[in-house]
């Protein structure tokens, strides 16, 4: 349980100007992130507190597919990316360093390279595959525009995951684990990700998908079959070996139409106008198979089971786990502030002493707190002096679920008030119902 009147927690009354977007503005009132330069923040601890249950389940759903977490540098080695191509192609978007030695470095924006130089130094045979690795990382790009906050900053927060197969056949199962396991991580944040076929660039083929959320302020415009608003994308019970299965689901998937306004064309498209809904979408994660692509110049051949040298076949798989938060903000607010979906939510309960110094409210308030904290709820209590009104307006800001409710007039009955973050409902109980009340509002 953490006290308000200790917490560093700076919100602010005002919007701030430069904040066009809702993730952006409230996140700076709320007092999550602070900007340090254009397009770099500092996470404030309620705002790193957001950020780090994204990336726990980030990481639980990708080990869960067979995913190995590793951590690699966020400063390479230039050589690195001459070997590739990639040191000259990348362009302005590279932060590029010298060292004292001057050596030429940069600010990783990707790891392409580095995993296949790690992987090819280890790696020599087929019976070291297949493998899928990946690391959260700080990344750079230098943005020419950075703007709504984290949505397009200059550093940010990334899972990027690769992997490494000895056939086409084999990467496409893991380009398969990866959908599902895609489908999980978000629908586990509570919000709706929907995989839209992506341009695959001068490689072709089909093996490129873009994870769209919807909301107003998205940047790029999406076309979306009906049937994804509905449907529950997550496969109970589906294992990530069962091959076959695993395809079925991934045709299934795929053959509900979603693209985005680079692929789609209204002449050609396959589905009923209808059915069809065009809306703005946020890209949160992407996922590409790219075959030999980088194992080619980076020499990642191994031998594979007829004796013979063959160059791997790979794919990558990116989350942007700082701008998911954000895309969750923009995809469920209100005028008020922020609507946390519970999963992520820096706390589950904010609870508010409307009379704090006073023996009746201060006495219920503790033994709320005490069941909430036993209930394994995790409690914001808001202990400051402050007016009602500043109360209520800072709780409904932060977003989180539930609000408990102690004024002193209930309190005198042994009974608070819980309201409900995002349907506005609110209830009168018993202090003893609350924990109750709570767990089965979450267990939905
Ligand atoms: P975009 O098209 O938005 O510039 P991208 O296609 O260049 O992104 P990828 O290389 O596919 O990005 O990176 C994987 C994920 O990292 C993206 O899906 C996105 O969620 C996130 N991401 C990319 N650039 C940024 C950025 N500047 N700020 C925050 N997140 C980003
Ligand atoms: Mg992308």
């Amino acid at each position: 349980m953490i006290r308000a009147s200790k917490f560093f927690i700076p919100t602010l009354r005002e919007n701030p100007k430069e904040a066009d977007v809702a993730s952006h503005r409230y996140m700076l009132r709320a007092g999550m992130i602070q900007q340090t330069s254009a397009g770099i923040y500092a996470w404030l601890p309620l705002g790193l507190r957001v950020l780090k249950k994204v990336e726990q389940i980030v990481r639980e759903e990708q080990n869960a597919a067979g995913a190995q977490e590793m951590l690699m540098p966020t400063l390479q080695s230039a050589d690195l990316w001459r070997k590739s191509g990639r040191y000259d192609a990348y362009g302005k978007e590279m932060l590029r360093i010298k060292d004292r030695h001057d050596r030429d470095m940069l600010y990783g924006p990707t790891n392409e390279e580095m995993i296949h130089d790690i992987f090819g130094t280890h790696i020599k045979s087929y019976k070291g595959m297949p493998k899928i690795l990946y690391h959260i990382q700080w990344k750079f790009r230098d943005e020419i525009r950075p703007r709504f906050g984290l949505m397009r900053g200059r550093e940010f927060l990334m899972k990027d995951g690769y992997s490494f197969d000895l056939t086409k056949e084999d990467a496409v199962h893991s380009y398969h684990r990866m959908m599902l396991s895609y489908l999980r991580t978000f629908t586990r944040m509570g919000i709706k990700a929907i995989p839209m076929r992506a341009d695959t660039g001068p490689i072709g083929g089909d093996l490129s998908h873009e994870f769209i959320i919807l909301a107003e302020t998205g940047e790029s415009e999406v076309f979306v079959d009906k049937r994804w608003l509905e449907k529950d994308l997550t496969a109970p019970g589906l294992s990530y070996n069962d091959r076959s299965a695993l395809k079925n689901y991934y045709d299934e998937i795929t053959s509900i139409y979603a693209a985005t306004d680079e692929i789609h064309d209204s002449s050609k498209c396959p589905i009923p106008a209808d059915q069809l809904v065009s809306k703005r979408g946020i890209e949160v994660g992407h996922i590409f198979y790219y075959g030999s692509k980088y194992a080619v110049p980076m020499e990642t051949i191994i031998q594979n089971e007829n004796g013979e040298m063959q160059p791997i076949e790979g794919g990558c798989y990116g989350i942007g786990v700082s701008r998911v938060v954000a895309a969750i903000i923009e995809a469920s607010h209100d005028e008020n502030g922020i609507i946390w979906p519970a999963e992520i939510a820096p706390f589950d309960v904010g609870l508010i002493n409307l009379k704090v110094g006073d023996a009746v409210t201060d006495s219920v308030t503790a033994q709320v707190e005490k069941a909430l904290g036993a209930a394994g709820f995790d409690v914001l209590y808001d202990d400051r002096d402050e007016r009602a009104g500043v109360k209520f307006a800072d709780m409904d800001l932060i977003g989180l679920p539930w609000q408990v409710i102690v004024g002193p007039k209930s309190a005198a009955e042994g009974k608070v008030e819980v309201k409900n973050r995002k349907t506005g409902d609110r209830a009168e109980m018993p202090m003893t119902e609350v924990a109750v009340h709570i767990k089965k509002q979450k267990a939905g």
